[in-house]
């Protein structure tokens, strides 16, 4: 039998609309939830996914702003505008878009978002709380991609999850929250030797390498879940995974389409962490 498609754009408007809900309830309360997205330079993907973020914030009734700073920007003068937005009690979530100018050093910059205002989950002490499985802000597509597994209805406890990739924004995170949920959790990387070895035996697949079409069927495993993280463009300019769509969908059980799977689910979570900032932060006032 074929396998089920996961929409992630379906998962991710209920999600949405739960969080519309709850974004209403806070206004009644008095708290709006806030987040400012900080966008230096003008590579046009960037630009593509902050009106995506600011089209979500709308959706759900989070208030947004976006600041634009030319390429010239300095890392002081960036670093200066964090402070600011640190300090300001209507921003609840700041999220530096990525990547930088080559100029500014993206660690120091991340570094210098108050850890309770990081919707993006990448400042080390959110990290680091996620590694010794604290309640904290989790990073955005590691968080989407459980998600999407537990809506599923596949229990992760005692499966055998595979991670390809081991990048701190994807696969370390990804395959930290699998063992969170108590899967046994093996990770590949570009220089695991005989690949399709470790992912044959994987109950849920993860892969996230960002090399188009990396994954055939004979790297799954009958009934297995795969989430494909990849988003690649192929000769004709098309945007593709890392999986080979037709292929495993033969072979899988569950199985998450480019675009429309993991994608949708990115900004969701995002909007659920700006969410949860807001009520934390409420509960410190
Ligand atoms: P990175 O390039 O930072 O990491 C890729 C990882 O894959 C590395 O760990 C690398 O190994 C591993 N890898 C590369 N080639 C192979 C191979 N042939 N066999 C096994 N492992 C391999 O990428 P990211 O983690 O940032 O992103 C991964 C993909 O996910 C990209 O396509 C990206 O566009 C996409 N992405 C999608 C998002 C979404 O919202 N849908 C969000 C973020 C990313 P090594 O460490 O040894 O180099």
């Amino acid at each position: 039998m074929p396998a089920t498609i996961l929409q992630g754009k379906e998962v991710a408007k209920s999600i949405r609309a739960e969080l519309a809900e709850e974004v209403a309830g806070l206004k009644q309360q008095g708290i709006t939830p806030g987040l400012t997205v900080i966008l230096v330079g003008d590579d046009p993907a960037s630009h593509s996914y902050v009106r995506g973020k600011s089209k979500g914030c709308e959706e759900v009734g989070i208030q947004s702003e976006v600041i634009l700073k030319e390429t010239s920007t300095t890392q002081e003068e960036l670093l200066e505008i964090i402070q600011q937005l640190n300090q300001n009690p209507n921003v609840n979530g700041i999220l530096v878009q990525l990547p930088l100018p080559s100029h500014i050093s993206e660690e120091a910059v991340l570094d210098a978002i108050d850890p309770s205002k990081d919707v993006d989950g990448f400042h080390p002490i959110n990290v680091g709380n996620m590694v010794i499985g604290k309640e904290t802000l989790l990073p955005c597509t590691p968080h989407g991609v459980i998600e999407l597994i537990k809506r599923t209805g596949t229990e992760i406890a005692g499966k055998h999850a595979v991670v390809i990739g081991r990048s701190n924004i994807v696969g370390k995170p990804v395959s930290l929250l699998l063992q969170r949920e108590n899967a046994t959790v093996t990770m590949c990387h570009s220089r695991t030797k005989d690949l399709p070895s470790f992912t044959k035996m994987a109950d849920i697949l993860v892969v996230a390498a960002g090399k188009a079409h990396m994954i055939g069927k004979e790297h799954v495993k009958p009934g297995a879940v795969v989430i494909d993280v990849g988003v690649n463009r192929n000769e004709a300019g098309k945007l593709v995974g890392d999986v080979k769509f037709d292929e495993v969908q033969e072979t899988a059980s569950y199985l998450t389409p480019v675009p429309g799977g993991v994608g949708p689910m990115t900004i969701t979570m995002l909007l659920k962490n700006t969410v949860e900032a807001a009520k934390q932060q409420a509960k410190r006032r």
